[in-house]
């Protein structure tokens, strides 16, 4: 089953023009979460993402300005 979406990384020549574009508006959007303090530790999506099929699965993690928002 072919994936019309598949990027080929050993070929960066192939990458579409708005695949380029949109990735680098999610790293700007991510920048500027960051930026604004709305980021989430790694060691705690390390952690929650450890736990998923456990018994003790933990909450989804918090954003570090404290809000449970995503
Ligand atoms: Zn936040």
């Amino acid at each position: 089953m072919a994936n019309p979406k598949k990027i080929d990384l050993e070929n960066p020549a192939l990458i579409p023009a708005g695949e380029v574009r949109r990735m680098l508006a999610e790293v700007r959007q991510a920048d500027r979460q960051v930026k604004s303090g709305h980021y989430i530790k790694h060691e705690d999506v390390k952690a929650w993402l450890s736990s998923w099929g456990t018994d003790r699965e933990l909450p989804v993690p918090k954003c570090a300005c404290g809000s449970p928002e995503f």
